[in-house]
């Protein structure tokens, strides 16, 4: 028969079953981490071309009280495909605000934008608008300081509502940034439909840069559509000097990555700041 016994043994594979064990243990692990607070958020510096800090992204991490640091690359996906991302995302959109507000208070910071990523399940919700409306005014927080990352594949089959849902979130001030660009399906008549204020270069275009032609014909590319559709270009994962002198030769004046700065716990941002302003 088709349907010999090595496939269906294979699907009893202990390997395997071991694996889906690791994942179910890990989301029932999830499911109380909101609560017992081992969520955290984690602050990576943006600058501009003068080395002015513009404002930073805002990292989830998951301090696990027995496996220590989790990375979101692994747990996001994993909470994305229940509605826990629901509650993730309303933890940082919270939290984010909180900060904002307390940025306002104080000179060095007052000017700054902080970055947050949201998830597709999350941007897709009836009630997005309204949460993201209730969390700023909750915290008193600046709405034009807050910017949402938006990845390509959230907006794809999806375009019309998505441009409402920014554009009210828009009319408050609140900014929009394309995340990952390049690494989805962008084509130029879809850009101009969305009302994005920054493009976001993926890291994976920078990490070559010095060597690669076609990853600086892309960046090349990018800058000119940032230009057309009145978007300013960020890049990200910039590691070195050389990556920060030939991203300025091109033209990109905004910059994010641990050539600058890594994410920082709130206590690191905090004497790093009194650091920096002293
Ligand atoms: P992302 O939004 O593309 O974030 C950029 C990632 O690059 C971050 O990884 C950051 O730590 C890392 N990075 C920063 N500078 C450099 C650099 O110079 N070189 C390299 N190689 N990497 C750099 P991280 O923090 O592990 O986050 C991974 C992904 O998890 C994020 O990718 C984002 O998709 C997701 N994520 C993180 N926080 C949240 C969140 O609060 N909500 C949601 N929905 N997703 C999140
Ligand atoms: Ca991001
Ligand atoms: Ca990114
Ligand atoms: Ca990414």
């Amino acid at each position: 028969s088709k349907f010999n016994a090595q496939s269906s043994v294979s699907f009893f594979d202990p390997i395997m079953q071991e694996q889906v064990n690791k994942v179910v243990e890990l989301e029932n692990d999830l499911r109380h981490a909101l609560d017992q607070k081992q969520l955290q958020l984690y602050f990576q510096p943006q600058y501009d071309q003068n080395r002015s800090i513009t404002g930073c992204e805002a990292l989830i991490r998951w301090v696990h009280p027995t496996k220590g640091l989790i990375s979101p690359a692994e747990f996001i996906p994993l909470a994305e495909s229940s509605d826990l991302i629901l509650l993730i995302g309303d933890f940082v959109i919270s939290t984010a605000c909180q900060k904002l507000a307390a940025w306002q208070a104080e000179a060095f910071t007052a000017n700054w934008t902080l970055a947050i990523n949201i998830s597709a399940r999350q941007f897709q919700c009836k009630d997005f608008v309204e949460r993201v409306m209730q969390h700023l005014s909750d915290a008193q927080a600046p709405a034009n300081r807050l910017k949402l990352e938006l990845t390509e594949s959230l907006l794809i089959d999806y375009t019309d509502e998505a441009v409402a849902k920014m554009s009210q979130l828009k009319k408050v001030g609140v900014h929009f940034s394309l995340d990952d660009f390049g690494t989805g399906f962008s084509s130029l008549s879809y850009l101009k439909k969305l009302p994005f204020d920054q493009i976001k270069v993926d890291k994976a275009f920078i990490h070559d840069l010095i060597n690669n032609h076609s990853d600086e014909a892309i960046i090349r590319s990018v800058l000119a559509m940032g230009k057309a559709f009145d978007m300013n270009v960020i890049a990200e994962g910039v590691e070195t000097e050389q990556q920060l002198q030939k991203l300025k030769e091109l033209g990109c004046y905004f910059y994010q990555g641990f050539y600058f700065s890594k994410p920082m716990s709130d206590q690191q941002l905090f004497s790093w700041i009194d650091q920096l302003s002293a």
